[in-house]
């Protein structure tokens, strides 16, 4: 029988699922994933940490933002546990000195960091290779949160479910068909795309990761090359 939808998402990562649970509260939604399972991508191989020294300015004010959601989740979350901290270190090289006071400059409006010289560098981390031209300086952020990536697209499939929408997976991949893949990313620019993110490997059937997405390096040059004229071309349209 057919089912209609009054708003498709396409994707059932994080930002699907958790767009389409909230949309569901006003809607019919149904997500559409590509894989047979949601979080293939992206979202069920993150590290998952919540940490500020990632992104930009703006991207850590949202992180900043978003601390308390993973710390008590909402309610209709159902009982859940999202995060627990875990404290981030970060050892710099003599060379890497003056970046590293940079970074800590930048981090200081979201997060309070503990300076480490070489002893307490070794204290912290005793596998690390310390002193000399190794790491000499660091700083510590003891408020970094790992996060459940799994529980929270568990806890979004829930609610999405519960608000009544629902997900379609299929294994009907886009993905794994090398022809393709120019031919997408000259469409995207063309589209108003700014950035494309692409895979090469020298010898891509030979890959041990996403080989049959991935394009020859040798490829590289000339198709960056079309995709930044295109770019060109559009942006002076
Ligand atoms: C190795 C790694 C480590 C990371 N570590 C961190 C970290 O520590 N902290 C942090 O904040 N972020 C981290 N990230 C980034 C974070 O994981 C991503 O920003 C986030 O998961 C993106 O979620 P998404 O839903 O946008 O994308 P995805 O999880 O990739 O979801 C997109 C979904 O869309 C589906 N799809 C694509 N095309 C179609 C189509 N045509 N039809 C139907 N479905 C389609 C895909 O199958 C996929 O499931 C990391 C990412 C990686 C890869």
């Amino acid at each position: 029988m057919a089912q209609i939808s009054d708003i498709l998402v396409i994707g059932g990562g994080v930002a699907g699922l958790s767009a389409a649970a909230a949309l569901a509260e006003h809607a019919k939604v149904m997500v559409l994933e590509a894989e047979e399972q949601v979080g293939f991508h992206s979202s069920g191989r993150s590290a998952a940490l919540l940490h500020y020294a990632l992104g930009n300015p703006p991207v850590r004010r949202l992180t900043l933002a978003s601390r308390e959601f993973f710390e008590r989740p909402p309610q209709e979350l159902g009982d859940v546990e999202l995060s627990s901290t875990l404290p981030i270190l970060t050892p710099a090289r003599p060379d890497e000195l003056p970046r590293l006071q940079e970074l800590a400059d930048d981090l200081s409006p979201f997060t309070g960091i503990e300076w480490l010289d070489e002893e307490g560098l070794r204290r912290e981390c005793p596998l690390l290779r310390v002193g000399g031209d190794d790491a000499v300086r660091g700083f510590i952020d003891r408020t970094a949160l790992k996060l459940d990536g799994h529980a929270l697209l568990q806890a979004y499939l829930h609610l999405l479910r519960m608000n009544g929408g629902d997900v379609r997976t299929n294994s009907s991949s886009t993905g794994g068909r090398r022809w393709g893949v120019p031919l997408l990313a000259k469409a995207a620019v063309a589209a108003g795309a700014d950035g494309i993110f692409l895979e090469f490997h020298p010898d891509p059937d030979r890959a041990l990761c996403d080989g049959p997405s991935c394009l020859p390096l040798a490829e590289a040059g000339p198709l960056l090359a079309t995709l930044k004229a295109l770019h060109a071309a559009v942006r002076a349209a």
